[in-house]
């Protein structure tokens, strides 16, 4: 019997700690579907990733590319493997294809401070962090990737691309993003972080950004050097709300934002475009613990939140917001009730442990 209003998931775990916290992520979809009425997900669980690669030459089979294609959305865990190659020495990074092939261009990863997590920063309003880093995804400095090259073994180029056409949907989602935020309570700002003093691809991406702010006159629009970003985000990451960043920016910003909240285990986030998007936290496969029972599960268990949020905004689907809220809240109750202290902070908890916790969270 199929269900009428059944969403499609293609599920994609991956390589090292990323099938471990995928495993733990539909035991917590599986019981919030027992919990949610109208929830109805169907998983498709699909191959990729470095080993797969190892095995068989190809790291996204077309199986995987069409089910991804035709899944409403995508569920990743982590792909790659120290010692997976290819030809030019690089390692297998499947999830950069995946967002390139499916024009995913908005790198969306929130920060928000968990209660009962030791923050790793002094001040008492780290309790308050919360804002989110979107960072282009498609074209950048990543724009070069392949395509770099090495003359003479003496000099290496590669190129930073930024184009009107996705910084102007890049800037539409972040403001549109601030929109929805403010409606919560937050200040309704987008932070622009650039180098437009130095390079005219910037001063150009700067520019556009303008352009884009005087279409949203009800929510404020500022910018900074991502140098001064660099500092500033540990100073005082409270501060902020929307920052919208290049890719290689981004990528740096990202995993140093992550720190602010305890570390990668901690960091969700989506990729997201104008028909697909995926859903992965933001760490890698951490083959210094794969196979331990470590891994953190909640960067991928939020990732699976932010899923059901977009799920329910794109798709008008009630049941998925519903239970996006109601799967945050569990995850906040976990760590406020249970003092949780995962291997971030040198603690015992790992995977098992912060999923019950999560479970029990959802069936109170
Ligand atoms: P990539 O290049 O794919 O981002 P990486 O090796 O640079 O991968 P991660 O795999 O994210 O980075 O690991 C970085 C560090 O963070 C490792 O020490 C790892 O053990 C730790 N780490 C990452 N994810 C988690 C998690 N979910 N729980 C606990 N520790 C984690």
């Amino acid at each position: 019997m199929t269900i009428d209003n059944e969403l499609r998931i293609a599920v994609l775990p991956g390589d090292g700690i990323g099938r471990e916290v995928m495993d733990a992520a539909l035991t917590v979809l599986d019981a919030l579907q027992q919990k949610i009425a109208g929830l109805h997900l169907k998983y498709d669980v699909l191959p990729g990733g470095a080993a797969y690669y190892r095995d068989s030459g190809v790291a996204l089979p077309d199986e995987t590319l069409r089910g991804a294609d035709e899944a409403d959305a995508i569920l990743f865990g982590a792909m790659g493997l120290p010692d997976v190659r290819g030809a030019d020495g690089t390692e297998i990074v499947p999830q950069l294809d995946l967002r390139f092939h499916f024009n995913l261009y908005a790198g969306v990863r929130p920060y928000r401070y968990l209660r009962g997590t030791p923050s790793p920063l002094a001040d008492p309003r780290a309790e308050t962090i919360d804002f989110v880093l979107v960072r282009e995804s498609t074209e950048g400095l990543f724009a070069s990737r392949g395509k770099g090259v090495v003359e003479d073994d003496a000099v290496a180029r590669d190129m930073l691309v930024i184009t009107r056409a996705t910084s102007e949907r890049l800037f539409d989602f972040a403001f549109q993003l601030a929109a929805r935020r403010k409606e919560r309570g937050r200040p309704g700002r987008v932070t622009c972080v650039d180098k437009a003093n130095v390079f005219a691809s910037m001063a150009f991406f700067r520019k556009i950004f303008d352009e884009r702010a005087g279409r949203f006159p009800d929510l404020e629009a500022d910018h900074w050097y991502v140098d001064a970003m660099a500092l500033e985000l540990v100073r005082r990451p409270w501060d902020f709300d929307v920052l919208v960043t290049e890719n290689m920016f981004g990528d740096i910003l990202s995993d140093q934002a992550a720190a602010l909240i305890g570390g990668m285990g901690y960091a969700p986030s989506g990729d997201i475009g104008d028909d697909h998007a995926l859903f992965q936290p933001a760490h890698g496969t951490a083959p210094d613990i794969t196979g331990q029972g470590k891994a953190n599960p909640t960067a991928m268990i939020l990732s699976v939140a932010m899923m059901l949020d977009w799920l329910g905004r794109q798709h008008g689907a009630e049941a998925c917001t519903r239970a996006a809220i109601r799967l945050e809240e569990a995850v906040e109750r976990a760590f406020a009730e249970r003092g949780l202290r995962t291997c971030e902070y040198g603690g015992p908890d790992g995977t098992e442990v912060v999923t019950r916790a999560v479970l029990d969270a959802l069936a109170t």
